[in-house]
């Protein structure tokens, strides 16, 4: 673009996907201070800062309500789970394939963490499926809409969310009605009325939300809603439901950040117990 600033809609890959990840687990990483979180800095990070720069900048209401409508229909056609996921794989571009693991195994590691503490069937189904979403990056959509922390649209930017001073950015910081608290929301309306910044979480939940229990759903779509499930944030959209819901977000999120580092997972040995916790849940295709 004429002002130097890259283009909104940029090639996807960048910052590499991985980064962001390690980026989260660096931020999250157990037994941390509130300190330490806070060097989590552009300085320190600048690709992940440049990342959150561009997503600040164009996630707005209307950018969200626009995307909304190109995704939610689901009109990409029909794909199984493993289709789906093979697809995703295509995505790996990572300079060290030693250390890091490709998408399909990023969700394996988790579905198996998952699956040895005991939990049940759904809950270890939303482990695999939970990052199928990021496909969107495969259609087109640049990397700062497909991953990195969700957080409302239609109503002021929490201060808990990461990097907030790149909102300054965002047309809606100064919009009558989106840069007021409740914005276009009522007080504890719930989160199923609040309109989320888009991305992978969003768009799963909506191929998922007829086949999967509540609980599994509110992984899937919140997964990403760090602001609330890590720092409290937007407790006053929320209502009892959300907040009872919440609790399996917040069980979830530590399957989806620490599981990663254990034995790669075998595909071929795996692949008979996932093929019957799909044909369990699911046609042999679905709307994507
Ligand atoms: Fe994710
Ligand atoms: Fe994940």
């Amino acid at each position: 673009m004429a002002d130097g600033r890259p283009s909104p809609h940029e090639g996807p890959l960048s910052p590499d996907m991985e980064e962001w990840d390690d980026f989260l687990r660096g931020r999250y990483k157990q037994g941390k201070s509130q300190e330490e979180f806070r060097q989590y800095d552009a300085q320190a990070n600048p690709g992940v800062a440049r990342f959150y720069r561009l997503n600040h900048e164009h996630q707005s209401f209307d950018y969200v309500i626009h995307k909304e409508k190109e995704y939610f229909p689901l009109t990409r056609g029909q794909k199984s789970i493993w289709e789906a996921a093979e697809f995703l794989n295509t995505l790996v571009d990572d300079s060290d394939p030693d250390t890091d693991l490709t998408q399909i195994e990023h969700l394996l590691q988790t579905s198996e963490a998952i699956r040895a503490d005991g939990h049940p069937r759904w809950f270890v189904l939303a482990g695999f499926i939970h990052d199928l979403g990021k496909i969107l990056c495969l259609w087109g959509e640049p990397q700062w809409g497909v991953v990195g922390d969700t957080f409302p649209v239609g109503c002021a930017f929490s201060e808990h969310i990461i990097f907030h001073e790149y909102f300054n950015e965002n047309p809606d910081l100064h919009h009558p009605i989106y840069s007021t608290k409740y914005g276009i929301y009522e007080p504890n309306c719930g989160l199923d009325n609040v309109h989320m910044s888009f991305g992978h979480d969003g768009y799963i939940y909506e191929v998922m939300k007829s086949y999967l229990p509540q609980e599994a759903l509110y992984m899937l779509r919140y997964h990403s809603f760090y602001p609330a499930h890590k720092h409290g944030a937007y407790q006053y959209l929320m209502n009892d439901r959300d907040r009872e819901m919440f609790r399996w977000v917040s069980e979830f999120n530590k399957y989806d950040l620490y599981s990663k580092g254990h034995a790669k997972p075998s595909l071929k040995e795996l692949k008979p117990y996932y093929d019957d916790l799909f044909a369990e849940f699911f046609p042999k295709t679905i709307a994507w």
